[in-house]
């Protein structure tokens, strides 16, 4: 049978929404293969009841293993000897860092075909199809396996979460022998990134920073303009500069990041793409810096400023101050 095993990451007490849709989409997958799909947790004293939730997502059986949490070699030892023991065809990961980095280490331990930043997945022949986008996303490419397990990454979040399950599953705890290399590794400190607190859904003002920032240290342009508008501001990100490392994750907007509609969502050094427009679009006001006049964020802005970002961006902040002041 072509079952699937799904890592799940959790993180203070919680399972990772990410995850929930990996396991998601690893039940459709399993259901679709004629198999089923197993999920998998890492960590020390994971609840039985955390795990056991994962049923309504659709995983027919739990696997826990305890072993240190948030780092990828242990995951990938776990992993390893649960695919020997259980003979899994495929393994699936929602994406993240740590998904890739399990992933990649997994392929490598053992000789897998890997498909990463994965964004839908079909099933074909009784096998699994992974399709990603290439060149700019202007493509697809289709990915099938030769390998005897197939591994799948996905992109962060383009797996849809759905509660298909029938509840809560069995769990089994899994003793797993833990490499010389995966002891070398500590986690010293765990926690949410800068920005990870700020209320971009509730916020009436966004200040939407791009690629067109040029590097990380300009999200301060965007950081004081939000600043000069007050309280009830905050800063956007793209995918673009999220995937960059330019600004944490909890700042996007799009398809697979946030969906806003504020008062005025002013974008600085964003091109518009459909995927970032799918998040913003329902704001009252869009106002769009851009030097490219020809940008599709024209086409769906109520005001467009046509220049160069790092001129315009100061004397708006200077602007707003003094409006606020007077
Ligand atoms: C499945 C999938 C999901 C995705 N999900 C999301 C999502 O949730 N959110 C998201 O945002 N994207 C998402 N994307 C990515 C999306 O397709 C775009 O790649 C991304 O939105 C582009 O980000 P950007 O506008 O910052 O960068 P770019 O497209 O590179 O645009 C930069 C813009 O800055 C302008 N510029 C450059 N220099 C200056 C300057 N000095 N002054 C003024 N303007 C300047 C340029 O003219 C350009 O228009 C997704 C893609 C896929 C395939």
């Amino acid at each position: 049978m072509p079952d699937i095993l799904v890592y799940a990451l959790h993180y203070e007490g919680a399972i990772n929404k990410n995850s929930l849709g990996a396991v998601s989409e690893g039940a459709r997958l399993a259901d679709q293969l004629g198999g089923k799909a197993h999920a998998i947790l890492v960590g020390e004293g994971v609840p039985d009841d955390l795990a056991a939730s994962l049923g309504a997502y659709g995983a027919s059986r739990v696997l826990v293993a305890e072993g240190p949490e948030g780092l990828a070699q242990p995951v990938v030892d776990a992993m390893a000897q649960a695919i020997a023991a259980g003979g899994y065809s495929y393994a699936l990961f929602g994406g993240g860092l740590l998904g890739f980095e399990i992933g990649a280490g997994l392929a490598a331990r053992l000789s897998a075909g890997v498909a990463m930043e994965v964004t839908g997945v079909r099933v074909e022949g009784g096998k699994l199809i992974a399709e990603r986008p290439i060149l700019g996303d202007s493509a697809i490419s289709e990915i099938e396996f030769r390998s005897e397990v197939g591994i799948v990454i996905g992109r962060l979040n383009a797996f849809e979460t759905k509660q298909t399950g029938a509840g809560a599953a069995p769990v089994e705890h899994l003793s797993f022998e833990l490499s010389e290399h995966a002891k070398r590794a500590k986690m010293v400190s765990r926690g949410e990134q800068r920005g990870a607190d700020v209320d971009i859904e509730g916020a009436d003002i966004l200040v939407a920073g791009g690629r067109g920032l040029g590097k990380a240290e300009a999200f301060e342009l965007c950081e004081n303009l939000a600043k000069a508008f007050g309280n009830n501001a905050a800063v956007a990100a793209t995918r673009a500069v999220v995937d960059a490392g330019w600004y944490p994750y909890a700042a996007q907007i799009g398809q697979t990041g946030k969906t806003v509609a504020p008062k005025l969502y002013l974008a600085a050094g964003i091109s518009g793409a459909i995927q970032h427009k799918v998040g913003m679009q329902a704001s009252e006001n869009i106002v769009a810096i851009n030097k490219d006049a020809n940008a599709p964020i024209f086409e769906f802005s109520d005001l467009g400023i046509v220049g160069d970002l790092h001129k315009i961006m100061p004397k708006l902040i200077d602007a707003v101050k003094a409006k606020r002041e007077s």
